[in-house]
């Protein structure tokens, strides 16, 4: 999918937002979510998205809406860094097919890293749920309340 296009409602992190479909919920307030990876690419992988912006990438998303994502996304970080202690943590982001979008709501992937630990495929090999609720457990319990 290119970068220009509609919004389609229908989209699995939609559906994740209004209810239609389970996620692992680590964060939440009014305007932004943030829930497990269900295909991670590493342990403790997690994303964080708008409750209220229908943008499907960056460039076309509402200023405000990615300060609040990118405030969560920055205390989520810090949570990820004191349960998990990964040697290294990657944030990112893409937009459109060809940068490697596969889910057309703006988010953002935060990722820890192990030296000896190759990052796994994108997007592919479930993860256990019940260990993925232990993991947001862990995370969450480290957020500054
Ligand atoms: P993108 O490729 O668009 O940057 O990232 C989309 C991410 O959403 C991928 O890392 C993929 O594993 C994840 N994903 C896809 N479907 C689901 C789902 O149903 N639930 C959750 N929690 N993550 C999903």
């Amino acid at each position: 999918m290119s970068l220009e296009g509609v919004y389609d409602d229908g989209n699995i992190f939609a559906k994740i937002i209004r209810g239609e479909a389970p996620s692992v919920k680590v964060y939440e307030d009014d305007e932004v979510l943030a829930f497990m990876d269900v295909f991670p690419q590493a342990k403790g992988h997690l994303l964080v998205i708008s409750k209220t912006d229908k943008a499907r990438n960056l460039l076309e998303a509402d200023p405000v809406a990615v300060a609040r994502i990118m405030a969560v996304t920055q205390k989520l970080t810090r949570a990820v860094n004191a349960a998990l202690q990964p040697e290294g943590i990657m944030v990112s982001q893409f937009n459109g097919a060809s940068a490697g979008q596969t889910v057309y709501h703006l988010h953002f992937h935060i990722i820890p890293r192990w030296r000896a630990t190759p990052l796994g495929h994108h997007a592919e090999g479930m993860a256990d749920i019940e260990e993925l609720k232990g993991l947001a457990a862990e995370i969450s319990a480290k957020l500054d309340k």
